[in-house]
């Protein structure tokens, strides 16, 4: 395992995210414990140091479950991080119950690193907190006086301008940033910037989304074709990783590993620093263009999705809206079949609400509607 120092620790540069833990059923809740007992048993073995959960991850499961699991470790033997969810105003009024709450749940006196939530647009008031009605910050540093957060920081999915003014007023009180960064990402989401701005104000990176939600795991056959000629061993997400490696200002990469056989091969992807080099990165930097011709962004997060009225499965959509464009009709259609009649890209109302919570910025109303238009010429 590669190891990269933040301050005076050793962090393995291969952190495990919790947001896309083993489940029952399909259902995201519903975490299966045993099999995630065993993902955790076999990274920590294998050099795995960092463990990232979340207040929302698994319908609010996964920092209970990674609880139960961690305390079989002694608690100086991995780095634990977590975030709070600022995504609403009342959770911030009631910010000493949920953390308090979070260091039960996670049965622990403190933790290494703690982030403001998903800096974005719908909470970028209340953590900027002008009118100091909230009182995060000075909280979350009160808390880190007492021994309780060991290292501040944010993630962050607004766009540069937002990040730049909350670094401007937080900046200096933050010891690192978790960005959405990969290869597709670098211009599209233009992380490129993210990272300028991170260095101006000398903050580690953490990397969260490096295969963004697995679609850069499988590309089109003539892309990976591309890959294969300049590194015929290598994987598509061997290639995700050697590119993040490939950039300076990254500490530590978070990957949501679901099954054993993912983990095992980035465990062996960090257990060598092989970067890709500039002439292989302009090569995917052209794959990206060409990748995102007609697709959206969208990275399964699920923010959206408590948002919507029609309670559409708007990340599945949108996952078929993607392969319908990317595969230019054909299967795509017929999958549609699988999804009952009243969940389908038609029955979007336009409404808007989950809009306003994509952090991907995609105008989903609209991309519903053009999914719609052409599954109804394409089927006629
Ligand atoms: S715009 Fe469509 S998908 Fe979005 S919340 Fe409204 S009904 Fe749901
Ligand atoms: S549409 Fe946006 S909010 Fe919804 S799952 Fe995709 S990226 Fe996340």
């Amino acid at each position: 395992m590669i190891y990269k120092k933040f301050q005076d620790l050793q962090l393995s540069a291969l952190g495990l995210g919790t947001m896309r833990l083993p489940v029952k059923n399909g259902d995201n809740g519903e975490i299966d414990e045993e099999k995630s007992a065993e993902i955790v048993d076999f990274a920590i073995k294998h050099g795995i140091n960092y463990f990232d959960t979340a207040w929302g991850y698994h319908n609010g499961n996964s920092e209970t479950v990674m609880g139960k699991i961690l305390s079989a470790y002694p608690r100086d033997s991995f780095y634990l991080a977590t975030k709070f969810p600022g995504y609403v105003p009342e959770n911030l009024l009631n910010k000493e119950e949920i953390f308090n709450k979070q260091l039960e749940k996670l049965q622990t006196d403190y933790f290494d690193f703690y982030l403001f939530h998903n800096l974005c647009d719908v909470n970028f008031e209340y953590y900027m907190d002008e009118e100091g009605k909230y009182g995060l910050f000075e909280y979350l540093m009160q808390m880190k006086k007492e021994g309780k957060i060991r290292h501040l920081g944010f993630s962050v999915h607004a766009n540069n301008d937002m990040t730049e003014k909350f670094l401007n007023k937080y900046g200096k009180y933050m010891e690192f940033c978790q960005i959405q960064l990969n290869w597709l990402d670098y211009d599209f989401q233009d992380a490129k910037g993210k990272l300028e701005m991170l260095k101006k104000h000398n903050i580690p990176v953490f990397v969260m989304e490096p295969v963004r939600g697995g679609r850069l795991a499988k590309l089109a056959k003539e892309n990976e074709e591309k890959l294969r000629a300049l590194r015929p061993s290598a994987s598509m997400p061997e290639w995700a990783f050697r590119y993040i490696q490939s950039i300076d200002e990254v500490c530590v990469t978070l990957s949501g590993m679901s099954n054993m056989s993912q983990l095992c091969e980035n465990i062996e992807t960090f257990s060598a620093d092989e970067r890709t080099t500039k002439a292989e990165n302009d090569v995917l930097y052209s794959i990206a263009k060409d990748m995102m011709k007609n697709t959206v962004p969208c990275t399964e997060c699920k923010y959206c999705t408590e948002y919507c009225p029609m309670q559409l499965d708007i990340p599945d959509l949108l996952y078929h809206y993607n392969e319908f464009s990317f595969a230019n009709g054909g299967f795509a259609v017929k999958s549609l079949d699988f999804i009952p009649e009243d969940k389908r890209p038609n029955k979007c109302i336009g409404c808007r609400s989950c809009e306003n919570v994509c952090p991907q910025k995609i105008k989903i109303s609209e991309v519903l509607a053009t999914f719609s238009d052409v599954i109804e010429k394409s089927t006629k």
